[in-house]
């Protein structure tokens, strides 16, 4: 594919490439369209942390957007952290601006984010469970977003990553897919998984074969970048999964509606 709509930039706390850098590596590996979406995210520990400041945000992303237009479709987006305490901060963020994206996920179980895995003090099945179970509650409780990121991401902080398997949760999973394909949300698929060793995306092929099952049909894709090596990271990788859980189209957002890509066979 020649479009990925998940990376982010020095905006977000965990990135520190410019902008302009991204661009232009997206450009020379050859993306004809890229999302930008950094990262919003409420509930963290330090103050500050994984937000960006929104109208300087807006006005870089329109900025670039216009300058690159010739060159690179450049669609503005956001990543907002799914958190219930937060839902009403959540809906003002994404309404204050005409964002072509919003990308919800959730980064936070239990209010910790598992990155630090050694600050949750729970077994990993617990861990697991507990943030299928609060991803429903978002998905139920939150609105104005058009794909569901990098869903059974949790999986990546866990001790022993054996513990998952979607079967074992496939009662809250499930419940989550119906609520997207009843609200018409995609589910993202996102390389990111590869880049964490997992060996596949996220999130699990099982779990897209069961999307589909259920009837689901938009699927997204993004590497999830936070430096130029990663832009398209493993997509060749992923299409096949994407075709092999029988989806032949991406999903891309232009201003919030889906537009249709077709996977290329290889
Ligand atoms: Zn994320
Ligand atoms: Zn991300």
């Amino acid at each position: 594919m020649t479009a990925d709509i998940h990376m982010h930039t020095s905006f977000s706390t965990d990135s520190e490439t410019p902008v302009e850098e991204m661009v232009e590596q997206a450009i020379a590996c050859g993306m004809d369209t890229i999302c930008i979406t950094d990262h919003q995210d409420y509930g963290l520990a330090k103050p500050g942390y994984f937000q960006v400041d929104p109208a300087a945000y807006w006005e870089k992303m329109v900025q670039v957007r216009d300058a690159y237009r010739d060159r690179i479709r450049i669609l503005t987006g956001i990543e907002i952290g799914m958190h219930m305490d937060y839902r009403e901060k959540i809906h003002a963020f994404i309404n204050a601006y005409p964002f072509d994206y919003i990308l919800g996920s959730v980064h936070l179980v239990d209010g910790i984010d598992p990155y630090d895995r050694a600050l949750y003090p729970g077994t990993d099945d617990v861990m697991y469970r507990h943030y299928f179970e609060q991803t429903l509650e978002c998905v139920r409780q939150i609105d104005g977003f058009q794909a569901l990121g990098h869903l059974d991401y949790v999986v990546r902080y866990g001790y022993d990553r054996d513990v998952y398997a979607y079967e074992k949760y496939a009662d809250v999973i499930d419940e989550i897919l119906k609520e997207l394909i009843a609200r018409g949300i995609a589910l993202e698929v996102n390389t990111g998984g590869y880049k964490s060793g997992l060996g596949c995306p996220n999130p699990h092929p099982d779990v897209l074969r069961r999307y589909r099952e259920l009837g689901g049909e938009r699927i997204t894709l993004g590497a999830d970048a936070h430096n130029p090596a990663y832009i398209g990271y493993e997509f060749e990788r992923a299409e096949k999964v994407i075709r092999d859980a029988g989806f032949r189209e991406i999903t891309i957002f232009v201003d919030k509606k889906p537009e249709i890509l077709v996977i290329p066979s290889k």
